[in-house]
């Protein structure tokens, strides 16, 4: 099986890779790369005017499977990944039952394997049902494949606990991904403390909510020597905070949602349950020091953090909804028309934050188009322009804050080892 891709703009941060050119894919792997290929292929997809990149890799998603079906499955979640230009994705182990154990491990990897459209690398948890008293068999869930570990959606509050974590991960080679919360100054908090939620009339939480956990967590990984990822950072301080841990050498990495580089927490005026997130959208001082984090590299990795939820659960009143955005299907142009059109990040930059940077972190041999490697890659049309339609959502969730803005850079094509499983926004796996 022979596909050409042919007259695209190809970017490969991981390769330092910024050209016009043909991919040529031999059954499922990059077979070569240069400026003009003429050979005989069974299928070729015109890509001038289009951006070529390594399939995108999504590291922080909420697949529903097992438990709570009616939000996702792992059958949508992989057809909103493909919709949305993602050839990988990590799921996040808090399904019903949580992922501790290789028994759910073993059943989203098959789960994935006969119903998914793109691959799924499932997330262990860091602790017995994410309660965070116990460690849980941690070598067992690397076994078992996992690619990191999280407790997402709790943060691991005893400083113990974590610290016995970093330790055991790093001996399995894996990166706790954290999510950093201190419960009791969060608690009663629906939206970020600030202006905006006393003009609400919002009980809010304040970023030392965050920053306290964040400031724990850096000091532990400097401790235990240990690697750490902070999921869904949101606030100035802990961009800050990442910024110089970084500097002084310490193996973090942290990563930012679309949702929180591209709104604020005045988003939430108008109470659309949809900006009910967490962590919280921020000030706008918030999300400039994330642009200001992703530029400077600070923030390695844009992830989703795709949290489908059932319609009937997020129409209720703001301070009863659960929190979480989907995100997959909007992510591309959320990058492209707030990122690169506005002069934030290079293609180049903003690439490595969807491909080789989550690859790194997760210990993916993904994210690259070297010749050899696996044939996945996400073709992008940077001028069509369309209007954010979650009746279209492949995702189960509609629950968007972006439902009807008119966004630019759209992804056109998803080939998963060497298979297209969406054209045109269509899926054809
Ligand atoms: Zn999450």
């Amino acid at each position: 099986m022979r596909l050409l891709i042919k007259g695209g703009r190809i970017i490969d941060p991981a390769n330092n890779l910024d050209s016009i050119g043909d991919v040529l894919i031999v059954d499922g792997k990059i077979a070569e790369i240069s400026e003009n290929i003429e050979v005989q292929v069974n299928k070729t997809v015109d890509a001038e005017g289009m951006i070529v990149t390594p399939g995108l890799i999504d590291m922080h998603v909420h697949f529903r499977e097992p438990g709570y079906e009616h939000k996702e499955t792992i059958a949508t979640g992989t057809r909103a990944a493909a919709a949305g230009g993602f050839t990988s994705v990590a799921c996040m182990p808090n399904t019903n039952p949580i992922n501790d154990n290789q028994a759910v491990c073993s059943l989203i990897k098959q789960k994935a394997k006969e119903e998914g459209v793109v691959k799924v690398f499932p997330i262990g948890a860091v602790t017995k049902g994410s309660q965070g008293e116990e460690l849980a068999e941690i070598g067992e869930l690397k076994e078992a494949g996992v690619v990191a570990l999280s407790d997402d959606g709790k943060p691991i509050s005893n400083g113990e606990i974590m610290r016995r974590a970093l330790e055991y991960a790093q001996m399995f080679n894996l990166t706790i991904i954290s999510h950093a919360e201190d419960l009791n100054l969060a608690v009663g908090g629906f939206m970020h403390e600030g202006y905006v939620s006393t003009v609400l009339g919002l009980r809010g939480i304040p970023s030392a909510a965050e920053e306290t956990m964040v400031a724990r967590d850096i000091i532990l990984a400097e401790l235990t020597g240990s690697p750490l990822h902070i999921a869904h950072l949101s606030t100035a301080g802990s961009v800050r905070m990442a910024r110089d841990a970084k500097a002084r050498g310490l193996m973090v990495t942290a990563e930012a949602t679309p949702h929180h580089f591209t709104l604020t927490d005045e988003a939430v005026v108008g109470y659309h349950t949809a900006t009910k997130v967490n962590p919280p959208l921020r000030s706008s001082s918030d999300r400039d020091a994330i642009l200001a984090g992703l530029k400077d590299g600070t923030i390695d990795v844009i992830a989703t953090d795709h949290a489908p939820h059932a319609r009937e659960e997020k129409e209720v009143e703001y301070a009863y909804a659960p929190n979480g955005m989907v995100g997959l299907e909007t992510a591309v142009p959320l990058v492209v028309s707030q990122l690169i059109n506005q002069g934030i990040l290079t293609w180049s930059e903003a690439i490595a934050k969807l491909t080789v940077n989550p690859a790194r972190i997760l210990g993916l041999p993904l994210g690259t188009l070297s010749i050899g490697s696996t044939a996945d890659v996400t073709i992008i049309d940077p001028q069509q322009e369309a209007v954010v339609d979650t009746a279209k959502f492949q995702s189960m969730g509609k629950n968007s804050a972006f439902s009807g803005w008119k966004l630019q850079g759209w992804p056109i094509c998803t080939i998963v080892d060497g298979q297209i499983v969406m054209q045109s926004g269509k899926i054809l796996a």
